[in-house]
């Protein structure tokens, strides 16, 4: 199955067609534009494009199956770009905002898995998905804004071979996703990553009983790392620890106390984003610890 990029949403809950149905256990590629709606590949100057076509998300992809209550889970089979990028530096735009005047962008050029700085610099290709969520709890939230239900999370960890948890808040769940980067640093401090268009694969499933989420929750070959987002970092702090720590606690009979301990000498706590409305974090604990306990999403 595939979904266009011509169905877009620019808000996780607004009231659109669903792009897609589909039922647990299937494959589905969708395209995405780059996170200006591929206004820059266009040639539009950047002074010109419309801001109001800023991130949108393939979608939304309704899934049969899925109740409120229930959790999605989606594997990240393949993540396809090619071509160029673009690359943002700005006024008011990410930690250095306040010292730039105006905006500067930079076409990249990817090629032989590299992103093509200049010519002395290339950076390892390593794409990965900026915004991928599902409908939100309460009213609808631009697809620039990360929250509960996933959203603009610029997290490096979300890539090929990952595996993504959303919890479902509304019947369908009603996935969406873009804002492809090439390479992007954890906490994507000038406020780009290298932006692209491109493909992405993944099989959507969904979790009945063995989890309850209220926030993403990433998994990858070494380990699991849940994510939140908040006004500050202590604020996403204390939601991606409290997550994790009743995570393990529901599926273990590790006390309280003893949780806290093995957060404190075992879990990595990690940026993924320090630039978009609410910032992002995400708490990594290795695979061995879920492995003890038989434990598997
Ligand atoms: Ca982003
Ligand atoms: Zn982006």
């Amino acid at each position: 199955m595939r979904a266009s990029s011509d169905k877009c949403i620019y808000f996780f809950g607004e009231e659109v067609k669903v792009a897609l149905h589909c039922k647990s256990g299937q494959v589905i590629t969708m395209e995405t534009k780059d996170c200006f709606s591929n206004q820059l590949e266009d040639k539009k100057e950047i002074e010109n494009i419309n801001w109001n076509n800023i991130n949108p998300a393939t979608g939304p992809i309704y899934v049969e199956e899925a109740e409120e209550g229930d959790v999605l889970k989606i594997t990240i089979l393949d993540i396809n770009v090619n071509g160029e990028g673009f690359i943002l530096a700005g006024e008011k735009l990410g930690v250095f905002g306040d010292s730039l005047k105006g905006t500067t962008t930079k076409t990249v050029k990817i090629e032989d898995n590299k992103v093509i700085f200049n010519d002395k610099i290339s950076i390892p290709l390593e794409p990965m998905i900026g915004v991928i969520g599902v409908y939100p709890k309460e009213d609808k939230i631009n697809s620039g804004t990360p929250r509960e239900h996933g959203g603009n999370m610029d997290n490096k960890k979300i890539k090929k071979g990952s595996t993504v948890y959303l919890p479902v808040f509304k019947k369908g769940g009603y996935i969406a996703l873009g804002d492809l980067h090439a390479a992007m640093g954890d906490g994507e401090i000038g406020g780009s990553g290298v932006e692209v268009k491109g493909e992405v694969t993944l099989k959507i499933e969904v979790i009945k009983e063995d989890i309850k989420l209220s926030s993403p929750m990433i998994k990858d070959d070494k380990g699991y790392y849940t994510v939140a987002s908040g006004e500050t970092l202590d604020e996403a702090i204390e939601i991606a620890s409290y997550n994790m720590a009743n995570i393990l606690m529901e599926k273990t009979n590790i006390s309280f106390e003893e949780t806290v301990m093995l957060l404190s000498i075992c879990g990595d706590l990690e940026i993924c984003q320090v630039v978009d409305p609410l910032k992002t974090v995400r708490l990594f604990v290795p695979l061995s610890i879920f492995k003890s306990y038989d434990i598997e999403f």
